[in-house]
């Protein structure tokens, strides 16, 4: 059984708590929500805070606020966010991502802002300390080398969030609070391209909530590539959100979930798509740019190239989906791992 490292608890009651207490000493403290993606982490000694702040006795950060467009506290569960209706009305990819992150007990616990900030994946990294020595560790931690590309002076552990694609096609806006003050990004703003310096976030920065522009005439779709439908973590995934004038669409906006160590902007895809009926050819050659700038690196499940292939087929079916067609034979087909 692998346990716990020794770490002090600090269990704040209020958001202005949790910043001061974490500016005390932030190179060493690390903020706990579900829990989920923490204390695994922790077990295998990927991070050994000597002070875990809990957020979940923070009230604040479990509101969901609705002025025509949604607020969402980083502490909302995503089992809570995905039974929302208000979420899966109009916000229906947010919806799909938050519904397929792992399984429904984790969903009880995990939260949108750990996801969001979940750490980045991959098959050198993701393995008990003993697994890792036995390598003599790799670049992300205790090491010097990275094992997928042994040139490579960057980490490429892969971005393995499933809620962030939808957020950053969204044009969400996150806000991130510090004992030293407020300050709100983009949520494409959030994440960097290197599988160690990941976020953007400040050590001392607490992320305490996820604004979401007004989902109105807006529709949405989120496709995941995984071994197992019920349970695994994307090794692919494709973020559709579009608004239509009839079947012409006015703008569209294209994200890549755990294909680069960051959530890639389909910009190319974007541009064949804005202002375009949605035809097949149309789909197909947003397809094929979307599909042109995804990278995965041979680190984590399936192979590289086919997972390469299948943007492709992710970001054709998420188009597919929000031009309204029926897919959900190809949604079974696809959990079932029946695609090639
Ligand atoms: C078996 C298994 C399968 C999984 N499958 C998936 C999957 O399919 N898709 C997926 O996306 N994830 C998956 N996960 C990972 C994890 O369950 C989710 O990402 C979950 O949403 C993490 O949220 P949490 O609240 O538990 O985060 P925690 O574990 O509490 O925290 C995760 C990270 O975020 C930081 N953090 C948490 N809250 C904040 C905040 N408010 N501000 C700043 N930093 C914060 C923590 O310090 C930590 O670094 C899986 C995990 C397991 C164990
Ligand atoms: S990509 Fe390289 S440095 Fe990063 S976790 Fe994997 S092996 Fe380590």
């Amino acid at each position: 059984m692998m346990r716990l490292p020794e770490f002090r608890y600090r269990a704040p009651r209020t958001i202005a708590d949790a910043a001061k207490w974490l500016a005390e000493d932030p190179a060493n403290a690390m903020l706990i929500a579900g829990g989920t993606d923490l204390l695994p982490n922790m077990k295998r000694r990927q991070h050994t805070p000597s002070t875990v702040i809990g957020l979940r006795g923070i009230g604040e950060l479990t509101a969901i606020t609705d002025n025509s467009s949604l607020t969402i506290g980083a502490g909302v569960t995503l089992a809570s966010l995905a039974g929302d209706p208000r979420v899966r009305s109009r916000y229906a990819g947010l919806q799909q991502a938050a519904a397929q992150v792992a399984t429904p007990h984790l969903r009880n616990m995990a939260t949108l802002g750990g996801n969001l900030c979940l750490d980045t994946r991959c098959t050198y990294y993701d393995q008990t300390f003993e697994w890792r020595k036995a390598i003599n560790f790799c670049m992300k931690k205790d090491g010097d080398t990275c094992w997928v590309a042994t040139s490579s002076d960057k980490c490429l552990a892969v971005s393995s969030t499933d809620t962030a694609p939808v957020l950053v096609a969204f044009g969400a806006t996150l806000t991130l609070v510090s004992a030293q003050g407020t300050r709100q990004i983009a949520a494409s703003e959030l994440f960097a391209n290197d599988g160690m310096h990941y976020l953007t976030r400040r050590p001392d920065e607490i992320l305490t909530s996820i604004a979401l522009p007004a989902g109105e005439g807006w529709r949405s779709a989120y496709w995941k590539l995984r071994r197992r439908g019920s349970f695994d973590f994307p090794v692919a995934a494709a973020a559709i959100v579009a608004r239509f004038d009839g079947n012409r669409v006015i703008e569209a906006r294209v994200a890549l979930g755990a294909v680069a160590s960051q959530p890639l902007v389909a910009e190319k895809a974007m541009s064949l798509l804005n202002g375009q009926a949605l035809t097949d050819e149309v789909i197909e050659a947003a397809a094929e740019a979307a599909g042109a700038i995804a990278k995965p690196m041979d680190n984590t499940d399936y192979e590289l190239v086919w997972r390469k292939r299948m943007v492709r087929t992710l970001v054709a079916n998420g188009l597919k989906d929000v031009r309204g067609d029926d897919m959900r034979h190809a949604r079974l087909r696809l959990s079932r791992g029946l695609v090639s």
